[in-house]
């Protein structure tokens, strides 16, 4: 089994930050995610959202182009959500690489797509070395009780 200093449980916006920061100080770093990498933010919330309100501020201009003197023609009101769709599944498409597991792999983070169980995580916690605790800004750490994890 293998150990490690830092386990991660979530590969989201809080996960992913804390993942590549124990990785950058040299810590063994294993990331769990039960779903999709980039949590909320990527999949639901942040990405998503900021992509439709792109797509309403568009809408919304051309609607209102009259007011500037702007002849948007007659068929710029019209918003279908099937191409909207699309358009947000492609912004989302383009972050996503910056939460992959080939871009964590490739910090130096074991990421495995699995849910992270207490029981697992104990037993592969191990003290981190004085050097990597120190840098993680501790003087040691310790394994977590399983009661923190529930
Ligand atoms: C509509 C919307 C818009 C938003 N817009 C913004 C914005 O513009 N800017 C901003 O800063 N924030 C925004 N947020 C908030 C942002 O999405 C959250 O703050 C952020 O996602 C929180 O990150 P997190 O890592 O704490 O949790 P999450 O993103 O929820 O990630 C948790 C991850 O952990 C995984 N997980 C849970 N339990 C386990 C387990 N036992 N084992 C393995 N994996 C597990 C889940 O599958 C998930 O992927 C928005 C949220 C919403 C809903």
């Amino acid at each position: 089994m293998e150990r490690y200093d830092l386990i991660v449980l979530g590969a989201g916006s809080g996960g992913l930050t804390v993942a590549a920061g124990g990785a950058a100080v040299g810590a063994r770093v294993a990331l769990l995610e039960k779903h999709r990498m980039g949590g909320d933010c990527l999949n639901y919330g942040c990405v998503p959202s900021k992509a439709f309100l792109r797509a309403a501020k568009v809408a919304h201009t051309l609607r209102t182009a009259s007011t500037y003197g702007i002849n948007a023609g007659t068929t710029a009101a019209r918003h279908d959500l099937k191409p909207v769709m699309e358009y947000v599944r492609s912004a989302r498409a383009r972050v996503a690489p910056h939460d992959s597991v080939e871009r964590f792999t490739g910090l130096g983070v074991d990421v495995h797509l699995c849910a992270g169980r207490s029981s697992t995580v104990i037993a592969c916690l191990r003290r981190c070395s004085s050097s990597v605790a120190g840098r993680l800004g501790r003087s040691s750490a310790r394994p977590l009780p399983v009661s923190d994890l529930r």
